[in-house]
């Protein structure tokens, strides 16, 4: 029997798709940039089954990728252009498991859709802060796999923090299985976080306990003109104290991107009338319900982006007065990404420093790209409460996308000597997958690479789980 038959016998024929139309989905990224090859696409629909196709895999010596929802944006998830091995997408594991409102965990299988398990933890009264453009498709193995940051990480923290325990298939085709809710575990290496931003490079997630917490009662949502990113970092540190730490978001926006929306984002509308060159999207929230006698949320923002007015940290800014008008804040910025698709050709990095230096990077960083291409449009945008900007530039007007092109080599220089030389980071949320390979082994500390190929080693020894991908061995 063929390794193809093997496995058909395991996952049946619903686990498994053949033939180039039925597998093009699969192997080409969200941004349609990169496509890849396999022989199969394999979709198990349990651990075990995932298991028992990962030995088979390891006796052949036939390579797997692992997929979610193929939102990642670094190719983690694409396999490379003549890849022989198989494609394993945890798509029909989609089961939620247990939700204990109690102990304020959930046990999920890892190809559930992080909007579904936001539904569910909200029917139970309770809050998944992970929150991202790409809800309604990635799935939480690849959130926890990319380590996915999101819009509440200033409140809530990565991925990385909601995670209480693990079930992973090792590249041995074992089951390491630590489904535990344990807030605490001091026995010997945490292991659970060996495998959460390992891109599937060392196991493949197949369960979680993640963490819940208290569903917002009271939240408000404002969208503020500023006259420059200093302002808004400032906004953003003044806004800690004045909610008494309750600020869950703060995006720095960019009129650029803004008309990028307006453009190609039917259904939207413009929160305020005047035109400006920075927004900040600022949302406070707290589990305590709106009660008489007792200030809002929306009343204190409102009381506090006053004051900011009057000492010019902010030029005009609107609360939004009911959900539609919070929904058509979060779904400008939510669609930045796709209307990005649509828009001119851009160069774009994923990248943090600490909060306090964005200005300075954000000026720095747009004399070092003009330095390269005079007439290159920055536009700076991100979640700052993080430190973390997505940090696009727009083609000079008018020019090609082939004659763009050249440029992207060294404007991606400059700019990520300048991280260095702020002590940041080249992928803040979004990994290194095979996008950023080349320019993780350019920055990276020689040694940090060698622990890291160690690491992949001794749990990989036959470089079968998504070979290539964050370093090459
Ligand atoms: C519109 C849009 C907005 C986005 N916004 C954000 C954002 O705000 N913050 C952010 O961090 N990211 C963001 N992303 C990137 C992306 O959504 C996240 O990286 C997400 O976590 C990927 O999940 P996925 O299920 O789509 O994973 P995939 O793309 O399928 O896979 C990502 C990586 O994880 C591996 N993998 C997937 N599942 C498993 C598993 N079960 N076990 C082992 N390895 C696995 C894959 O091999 C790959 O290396 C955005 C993407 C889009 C398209």
């Amino acid at each position: 029997m063929s390794l193809i038959d093997d496995i058909r016998a395991v996952v049946g024929e619903r686990g498994l798709l053949l033939g180039a139309e039925a597998m093009r989905p699969y192997l080409t990224d969200w941004r349609g940039k990169l496509t890849g090859d396999a022989a199969a696409v394999v979709r198990p629909a349990s651990t075990e089954e995932v298991a028992a196709v990962v030995r088979l895999c390891r006796r052949a010596g036939v390579p797997i990728v692992p997929q979610g929802g193929n939102t990642g944006l670094m190719g983690g998830a694409t396999p490379f252009p003549g890849h022989d091995g198989i494609l394993l997408s945890l798509g029909r594991m989609n089961r939620i498991i247990e939700l204990d409102p109690v102990g304020y965990t959930m046990t999920v299988e890892a190809g559930c859709v992080l909007q579904t398990l936001q539904e569910a933890a909200a029917s139970a009264d309770r809050l998944l802060p992970l929150s991202l453009g790409a809800q309604g498709s990635c799935m939480i193995g690849g959130n926890l796999s990319t380590n996915a940051g999101g819009a509440q990480v200033v409140q809530y923290g990565n991925t990385r923090s909601m995670v209480l325990g693990l079930e992973v298939v090792l590249p041995s085709g074992e089951i390491w299985s630590r489904l535990r809710a344990l807030k605490k575990d001091n026995t010997g290496y945490d292991l659970k976080h060996l495998f959460i931003g390992a891109e599937g490079t060392l196991g493949i997630i197949t369960k979680a306990v993640i963490k819940l917490w208290p569903k917002p009662k009271d939240v408000a949502t404002a969208w503020a003109a500023v006259p420059d990113p200093q302002a808004a970092v400032e906004l953003l540190s003044l806004a800690h104290a004045a909610s008494e730490g309750n600020v869950t978001s703060c995006e720095l926006l960019h009129r650029l991107e803004l008309d990028g929306v307006m453009q190609h984002i039917p259904g939207v509308q413009d929160p305020l009338p005047r035109r400006d060159t920075f927004y900040v999207l600022l949302e406070w929230s707290s589990a305590r319900p709106v009660a008489e006698g007792r200030e809002s949320m929306a009343s204190r923002l409102e009381q506090f982006l006053g004051e900011a007015m009057e000492q010019g940290l902010v030029l005009d800014a609107v609360i939004a007065q009911n959900d539609a008008q919070a929904a058509n804040m979060w779904r400008i910025r939510e669609s930045f990404a796709e209307s990005g698709r649509a828009g001119p050709p851009a160069i774009s990095f994923d990248m943090s420093v600490a909060t306090s230096r964005i200005p300075d990077f954000i000026a720095r960083a747009t004399v070092a790209a003009r330095a390269v291409l005079p007439g290159i449009r920055p536009s700076p945008i991100g979640h700052i409460g993080d430190g973390n900007l997505h940090f696009n530039f727009k083609a000079p007007e008018g020019m090609s996308r082939e004659a763009f092109a050249q440029y992207t080599d060294p404007v991606t220089r400059a700019f990520n000597d300048l991280i260095a030389d702020f002590g940041g980071s080249i992928s803040a949320e979004h990994g290194i997958g095979s996008v950023k390979i080349g320019e993780l082994a350019y920055y990276a500390p020689e040694v940090e690479l060698d622990v890291m190929r160690a690491i992949k080693r001794a749990l990989d020894p036959d470089n079968l789980l998504n070979p290539g991908k964050i370093f090459s061995l």
